[in-house]
């Protein structure tokens, strides 16, 4: 979501749907960055004209959208999960103004496909094929995450821009690859993985808060950040983590440092990004552009 998606904007006249007693009020606009999402996206969704509203509620496909003041407006982030249908995705804005009375306005964004790449690994029996206790344990863990994801915290906690978790070069991979690990079909890859030696430091991508500080069967050594208002990213495979669960960080603190710890063929940093339950690819975070 670079400056020419900025451009891209568009007024919500373009996708108001029918009845036309629901057509935008005056002075109410919402718009959707980018406005052709992808799958794996990260979008934005600004309302403006509601100001002095008692409360703006809203959703976007099957998540709400939670609202926080911005730009002299209102806006919420939500996230085109990596393996959301491609096609029309509705979206609603209700807006309550002083007097009590209700605007909504809907429409519908488009979501686009996205080839993602077939990555196809080899790895030992016992990492792939679990026995019943470690399934078990991975279930648990998997269902820990997600409630964590499913949590909201109402207070936006990260100020400007996403920044790169790791110094170098490379620039992360496989977000979305469509794994076949030992021939059988697995669960899409959900992070981008960065290629980094052993020791390297893992910085916060942004200021927020350490929610989850875990060594999980899979992610191994891991720190998720809570960044607020239902975005979250995660830190995975870490050697050792510096930081306690429940601390305030500030974009660029040290929280651990590359390893191979978990379900890994050797040292990276996995890092993802969640926007609720959606699973985002963490560049379109790092190329969303937030003013403060
Ligand atoms: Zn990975």
């Amino acid at each position: 979501m670079r400056l020419a998606a900025v451009a891209a904007w568009l007024a919500v006249s373009t996708t108001v749907a029918a009845p036309p007693v629901l057509a935008a009020p005056a002075g109410l606009t919402v718009r959707v960055e980018p406005a052709a999402p992808r799958q794996g996206d990260l979008t934005v969704v600004v309302v403006t004209g509601a100001s002095g509203a008692l409360e703006v509620t809203g959703s976007l496909g099957p998540g709400p959208l939670a609202f926080f003041p911005y730009g002299g407006g209102h806006a919420a982030v939500a996230g085109i999960d990596l393996e959301a249908k491609a096609g029309p995705t509705p979206w609603r804005v209700d807006v309550v103004d002083a007097s009590g009375a209700t605007r909504t306005v809907t429409g519908r964004l488009v979501v686009g496909s996205r080839q993602f790449p077939v990555q196809r690994l080899t790895l030992p029996k016992g990492q792939v094929d679990l026995d019943p206790e470690t399934e078990r344990r991975a279930l648990a863990e998997t269902a820990r995450l997600r409630a964590l994801y499913a949590t909201l915290t109402p207070e936006r906690l990260w100020r400007g821009r996403f920044v790169r978790p790791l110094g170098g070069e490379s620039k992360g991979e496989g977000f979305g690859s469509r794994r076949i690990i030992n021939g059988q079909p697995r669960m899409p890859h959900s992070g981008l993985d960065y290629a980094a030696e052993r020791g390297t430091p893992v910085v916060a991508a942004n200021r927020g808060r350490v929610a989850l500080v875990g060594d999980f069967f899979f992610p191994g050594r891991f720190v998720a950040l809570d960044h607020g208002l239902g975005l979250y990213t995660l830190y995975m495979h870490l050697d050792r983590v510096d930081v306690p669960e429940g601390a305030l960080v500030e974009r660029g603190t040290t929280l651990g440092a590359v390893g191979s710890t978990g379900r890994a063929t050797g040292p990276h940093l996995h890092f993802a990004a969640q926007a609720g339950p959606a699973r985002v690819d963490p560049d379109t975070l790092l190329g969303t552009r937030f003013s403060d």
